[in-house]
Order: structure tokens, then C-alpha cells, then sequence
């Protein structure tokens, strides 16, 4: 008799693309039309990557090789066949080469949403950060020689981007690898990468380092494309060894030693430190996609759970503490779907834009701060969450859940953490007078709510944050109240957006999601019940499967 997963993962027949009705109200809203791939994909996530995904976490690690049986050098990682067939496979939806053919970063985004999970999407993110690297800055010569690696349908190469070192992650400026000219190419020495994820299957990589004589801080760093193997099939850095993780298991993560590696330089020496913030600005939107996809699997699960599951006589579902537990969950989804998904939007409709940024640059990437920061921590609240719905079975290794709060808790810490956000948050809006910017934005959406009494709150209530927000840029102790700001513009964004779409679209029981998100942030003491219920009934949804 073979194993069958679906015992111990109640989402596995459901389509995580087709079914899910308020992603689809979103896309809707953005006048986005995903093609069919996506839809086999989500198919696919649900039927057979969960279940790969979970057994690479548990019994299948990837492994170290350092040396062949000849001694040479090899540094490479060891990955099960099964493991080298998911990634693969993955890539056949066209995650990587759809954007990189037609320019439709919103594949990739939404691809993303889909898979999420945090190591098997890890590769995937750092491979389109590399090739979107390549295909925008690369000069004419690399971008020829390498690009088409990456989209090619026989072993479609992998990325991976080694910015971080040993002495600050936060703090690129603090840099010490080091770069110097070798003819067309530069010779880049450093042994501080120390988190280096993808490295040991990446196929080449984005780096930064500081050129000889360049000033000290950020101004200072340029960003290479460096191959895994030098232009004479040697290898090009050493792997010295792979952390030992809580999460994100599927994707290995070194620590490299870079010596006298041959990388090119990407852009031009007066915008490299632009570049690699560009690069890691697909990477943060990535990641905030990525935690509110897991934020979905995780509360899919625990809402089919809560279904069948009796206590006291009858379904979990049916004792109103639940159902507030499990609306509560969906409006935190909903809020950072919406805004995650705005933010990839925005992102993908500047492609073309190169420094000195347009304002469309800023105002996109001022959405990715507040995307990544709400989605990581309602993912932590809702996978946490839904493991409690599984009572003690949510704490057991043996059923999916737990690891979708292992994989959840990683994405506030990488790609720059909370305070990191905060502070690139206020920098933007300081700078670039962004705030004016989203003011504008936030009017039009407002326009969408056809019902007056809820617009008028919703204009009260954006009235308030922004002159909130406006108090705390205009304090002397503005860092102090950085995360203030963005919490609150982020929570502000995310609730009039998910009005916008609600009343856009018709979609009733998205517009009681909505009411109970401004509630939970804005109006904490008000709580109806017969708008849970009616919310509730909005979730019916996540009951059904398509055939
Ligand atoms: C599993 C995993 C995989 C990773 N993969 C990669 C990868 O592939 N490539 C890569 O380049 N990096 C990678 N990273 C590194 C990751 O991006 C960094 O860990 C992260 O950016 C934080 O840097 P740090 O660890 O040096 O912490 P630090 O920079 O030392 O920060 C420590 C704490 O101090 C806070 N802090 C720092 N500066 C300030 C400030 N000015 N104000 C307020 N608070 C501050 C931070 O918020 C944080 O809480 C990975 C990390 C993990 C966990």
C-alpha cells in the first residue's frame, strides 16, 4: 500500500491558485490576468510539493561535498534526485523564464504566493534576483554569455546572492570583500559571506564588494555577477560550511570564501550600491509573498481541521471562539495578501526604470517595507496560530502545520529585518516625500468605496494615521518611532486596499473581512458577532476543492 499524504495534510486536493477566491478578487482589482501555468501549479504545490517539501525538511537535508574521489576540490551540495526534480519542476511553470522573456515579474510574484515554501522558493527567489540582475545590468557581453543559461528548459542554471558578512548583515556598508580590476573582469577576495543560501547548487551569484580604494560605508559597494565556476571550470569560491537551521531547510545555506573569484561587474561604479538594494528590493517582495502564501496553507489547513475535529459534542468550527479565531486569521491573510501583492504589482510596473529612480520607484519600493513587515509577522500570528487550532497535534513533527511556522519566523530576520525596514522605510519617506505620494494614492482607492458611511470612516481614519505618521517624521526622535510609522501605514494601506478590491469587485464577504481588520487595528474595542458570522460564511471557500 504506498503512503498517502492527504491523511496527514487535509489541503492536499485543493488548487492554491483557482480556489483561492480573495487572491483572485485581488488580481481581479489589478486587472492582472494570471495564465494557465498558474493554475497547475497551485495544483501542484497542494498534491505533491507539500509533501516533498516536507519530507526534504525532515529526512532529506541537503549535504556538503567538498572534495571528489580524485581530491579536487568540488564544493558542491548534495541534494536528493527527488529534491533536484521538485526545483526543476518548479521552474517548468515558468517562474523564472516568464519574466525574464516577457518582462512578467507578476508571474514569478504570484508563482511565489503559490509555492512559498521558504526553502524551496528560496532558490527560486535568488535565482530570479540573479537573473533579473543580469538581464537589467549586465553589460552586453555577460548578459549574452549567461543569460539564456538561466531560462533554458535542459538544467536551467540557479542563482544566489552573497551580500551578507560575518560582521553586519544589516549594515552592507560594512563590507570587507574586496574587488580589483583583471582586465574585463575583477578579482573579488573576502572570506566574511556568511550566510550564503543556494550556495553549493547556485550555478552563479550576486555579489557585493567594496573596490579597492572606494570610500568606506554603502557609497562604496559595487555588485558583481560572479559564476560558480571560473572561465577554466574551476571552482571559483570554497563553501566552508552549511548552517545548521530552525527552517528552510530545502535550500542549503554556506558560508563562502571568495579568493581571487572572477566576477563582473554589474551596472557601473557610481550606482552598485543602487543596484544590489534593487536587486534585494525582488527578494523582499518575494519574501513577503512568500510569507502570506504559508500564512494561507497554514490557516487552510487549520480551517478544514477545525471542521472535522469535535470537541464537547460538536465541530471546532462551530464554538464561537473558534470562528473568531479563524475570521481574525483570515483578515490578517487577506490584509497582507492585498498589500503583498500590490506591492509586486507596483514593483513589476518598473521594471524598466534604472538610477537616478522615478517616483514610481520610490513609491513601489516604499510598498515593499510595508508588504514585507506585515505579511512576516501576521504570518508568525497565523502559523502559530493555526498550529494552536491543531491543539497538541499542531506541536507534533509528524503533521505538516509546524513547519509552516518554522518556515514563517525567517521572514521578518532576512532580506533585512523589521527595524531594517523601518529605517529604509523612513529613509524613502524623508528623502523622496513619498508620504504625499501614498496620500494620493490612498484618495483614489477611497473612490472605490461606494458605501458613504464606511468611506467617511475610512477617510477619518487615513486623515488620523497620516497626521499620526506626519508627527513622528517631524520628531526629533523620528528613529525611535520608525516602526510606528510603518505599522501604521502599512496596517492603513493594507485596510483601505482590501475596502477598495471588496467594493470593486462585489465581493460582500471580503467587505466583513475588511470591517474586521479595521476593527482589530483601528477600533479595538468593537467586535460584532453577527459580522463574524456573516465573515465566516465568506470563508466557506476554503471547504471546497476544484475537481
Ligand atoms: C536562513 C537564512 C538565510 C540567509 N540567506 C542569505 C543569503 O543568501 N544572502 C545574504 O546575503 N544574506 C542571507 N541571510 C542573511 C540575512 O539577510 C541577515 O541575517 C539579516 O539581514 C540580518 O543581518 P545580521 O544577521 O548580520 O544581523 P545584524 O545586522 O547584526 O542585526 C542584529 C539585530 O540588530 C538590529 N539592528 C541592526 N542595525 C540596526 C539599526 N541601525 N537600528 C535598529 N536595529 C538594528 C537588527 O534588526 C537585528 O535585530 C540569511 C539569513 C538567514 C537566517
Amino acid at each position: 500500500m504506498r503512503f498517502d499524504f492527504s491523511r496527514i495534510f487535509l489541503s492536499s486536493n485543493v488548487n492554491f491558485y483557482s480556489d483561492d477566491g480573495p487572491m483572485q478578487r485581488v488580481l481581479e482589482f489589478l486587472k492582472y490576468r494570471g495564465r494557465d501555468e498558474l493554475s497547475s501549479l497551485g495544483k501542484y504545490v497542494s498534491s505533491e510539493m507539500v509533501e516533498e517539501a516536507m519530507f526534504i525538511d525532515h529526512y532529506s537535508k541537503p549535504v556538503l561535498q567538498t572534495w571528489d574521489v580524485l581530491d579536487e576540490r568540488m564544493d558542491g551540495v548534495w541534494i536528493s534526485p527527488s529534491h533536484v526534480h521538485v526545483i526543476d519542476r518548479l521552474q517548468s511553470f515558468g517562474v523564472i523564464s516568464r519574466p525574464i522573456l516577457e518582462k512578467d515579474l507578476m508571474h514569478h510574484f504570484i508563482s511565489g504566493y503559490l509555492i512559498s515554501d521558504s526553502g524551496l522558493f528560496c532558490t527560486l527567489t535568488l535565482t530570479m534576483q540573479t537573473a533579473y540582475a543580469l538581464q537589467k545590468y549586465g553589460n552586453d557581453h555577460v548578459r549574452n554569455t549567461y543569460l539564456n543559461r538561466f531560462i533554458s528548459h535542459e538544467n536551467p542554471w540557479l542563482g544566489a546572492t552573497y551580500y551578507t558578512e560575518i560582521q553586519g548583515g544589516s549594515d552592507l556598508g560594512a563590507n570587507r570583500t574586496v574587488a580589483v580590476p583583471d582586465g574585463d573582469a575583477w578579482r573579488i577576495t573576502g572570506s566574511d559571506k556568511y550566510f550564503a543560501s543556494n550556495s553549493g547548487l547556485a550555478d552563479a551569484s550576486v555579489v557585493t564588494a567594496r573596490i579597492q580604494g572606494a570610500p568606506q560605508g554603502a557609497k562604496g559597494i559595487s555588485t558583481f555577477f560572479v559564476p560558480a565556476l571560473d572561465s577554466n571550470g574551476n571552482p571559483n569560491y570554497r563553501i566552508r560550511r552549511l548552517k545548521d537551521k530552525l527552517g528552510t531547510i530545502a535550500v542549503p545555506t554556506g558560508e563562502v570564501e571568495l579568493d581571487h573569484s572572477e566576477g563582473y561587474l554589474l551596472g557601473d561604479l557610481q550606482t552598485g550600491i543602487y543596484i544590489a538594494m534593487e536587486i534585494l528590493t525582488v527578494s523582499r517582495i518575494d519574501d513577503a509573498i512568500a510569507a502570506v502564501g504559508i500564512a494561507r496553507k497554514a490557516l487552510w489547513e487549520a480551517y478544514r481541521y477545525a471542521q472535522k475535529r469535535e470537541a464537547f459534542g460538536k465541530a471546532l468550527s462551530n464554538h464561537p471562539l473558534v470562528q473568531r479565531d479563524l475570521v481574525e486569521m483570515e483578515a490578517e491573510v487577506e490584509a497582507s495578501m492585498a498589500i503583498s501583492i500590490l506591492s509586486a504589482s507596483l514593483f513589476s510596473g518598473v521594471w524598466d526604470v534604472r538610477p537616478p529612480y522615478s517616483r514610481e520607484y520610490h513609491f513601489a519600493r516604499t510598498l515593499s517595507h510595508m508588504a514585507k513587515n506585515l505579511a512576516s509577522w501576521s504570518s508568525d500570528y497565523v502559523t502559530r496560530y493555526a498550529m494552536e487550532l491543531l491543539g497538541g497535534k499542531g506541536f507534533l513533527h509528524e503533521f505538516p502545520i509546524e513547519k509552516f511556522h518554522r518556515d514563517s519566523i525567517v521572514t521578518s530576520i532576512w532580506e533585512g529585518t523589521s527595524n531594517i525596514q523601518a529605517l529604509d522605510l523612513l529613509e524613502v519617506l524623508l528623502k523622496k516625500d513619498v508620504l504625499k505620494d501614498l496620500r494620493e494614492y490612498l484618495s483614489k482607492l477611497l473612490e472605490e468605496i461606494s458605501d458613504k458611511d464606511i468611506r467617511s470612516t475610512m477617510d477619518d481614519m487615513v486623515r488620523d494615521s497620516f497626521s499620526r505618521a506626519a508627527n513622528y517624521l517631524s520628531s526629533e526622535q523620528r528613529e525611535f518611532y520608525a516602526k510606528d510609522v510603518l505599522d501604521l501605514l502599512a496596517t492603513t494601506t493594507a485596510s483601505v486596499l482590501l475596502y477598495a478590491v471588496a467594493f470593486k469587485t462585489g465581493d460582500t464577504g471580503m467587505r466583513m473581512i475588511a470591517t474586521v481588520y479595521r476593527w482589530k487595528h483601528f477600533d479595538p474595542e468593537r467586535k460584532e458577532p453577527e459580522i463574524y458570522k456573516f465573515a465566516l460564511k465568506h470563508m466557506e471557500w476554503m471547504a471546497h476543492s476544484s475537481p
